[in-house]
């Protein structure tokens, strides 16, 4: 006790009873928030069929049945009138009123840009101002959905150097990213659940994609991490892989929340709640 006191002088009676005694209930939370790039995709969320005839079950149903609220890193251009046709053929219904209804149960929505063009691509052919046009764009047909504007952009396939960065993050936005550079709590998780879905399936996790993302967890708890940024894509498989992986998380102690949630406990300087 007396080295206790010793070692934290500054610290009044008080509030080193309080830190004793809660130990910082936040910090010790064991957080998940579950993000999906790419979407919306009507035939995943809504479970429906693809004009291909591709199926899936219902994300959005699973979510329900869970009582999980995730967030969605959509693409524009898919919220957009001109889109209606195509989504109703490639991904079986319209992508804005999937949009709707992932806004209508309670999940977020934030930025994946308009046209999820690589920036280093984009830059080279439109320059930098086009690019950051693309994401007030898809910022814009987001807000008409949510009437909020989004406070989080994910840059595609993670792209990004620090001169583009900090033009984006002055707009406003926190970026998403797996760099070594951020505090690991902070750092997406890539379930690498696209190299599951499709024709080549050789860099599918071995031996699967479950035991994949169960293990990047168990070696970040490891380094004392218990907090995880997941990052998932709206496929058929994906869906399939989370309706075993979410009751196993919540059996190890974990609760779902929405990156807003999330980063206001994790990170309330980076929440973009202020
Ligand atoms: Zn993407």
């Amino acid at each position: 006790m007396i080295a206790l006191a010793t070692t934290v002088p500054t610290r009044t009676p008080s509030t080193l009873a309080n830190a004793g005694l809660h130990a910082d209930a936040t910090q010790g939370a064991k957080l998940i928030a579950l993000t999906f790039d790419d979407g919306p995709k009507p035939y995943v969320l809504m479970g429906t069929r693809t004009g291909k005839g591709v199926s899936s079950s219902s994300l959005l149903s699973l979510l329900d049945q869970q009582d999980v609220k995730a967030t969605f890193f959509v693409m524009g251009w898919r919220l957009s009138k001109n889109a209606d046709a195509k989504c109703r053929q490639d991904d079986g219904g319209v992508c804005r009123e999937a949009a709707e209804e992932e806004h209508r149960r309670g999940h977020e929505i934030e930025n994946h840009t308009y046209g999820h063009g690589d920036f280093r691509l984009m830059v080279k052919r439109y320059g930098e101002e086009w690019v950051l046009n693309d994401i007030e764009r898809a910022s814009t047909i987001i807000q008409s959905i949510t009437g909020v504007k989004p406070s989080y952009l994910r840059p595609p396939d993670w792209t990004i150097w620090p001169e583009l960065q900090k033009k984006i993050e002055a707009r406003g936005y926190h970026l998403m990213t797996r760099s070594r550079d951020v505090p690991p709590a902070l750092r997406d998780v890539d379930s690498e659940d696209y190299f599951c879905a499709g024709r080549s399936l050789a860099k599918c996790p071995k031996p699967s994609d479950y035991d994949y993302v169960l293990r990047n967890i168990a070696q970040r708890e490891r380094q004392g991490v218990e907090q995880h940024i997941l990052v998932f894509h709206e496929l058929p498989q994906s869906v399939e892989l989370l309706s075993r992986l979410i009751p196993e998380l919540k059996q190890r102690g974990y609760s779902f929340v929405t990156l807003r949630k999330y980063m206001a406990e994790v990170s309330p300087s980076s929440s973009g709640t202020r």
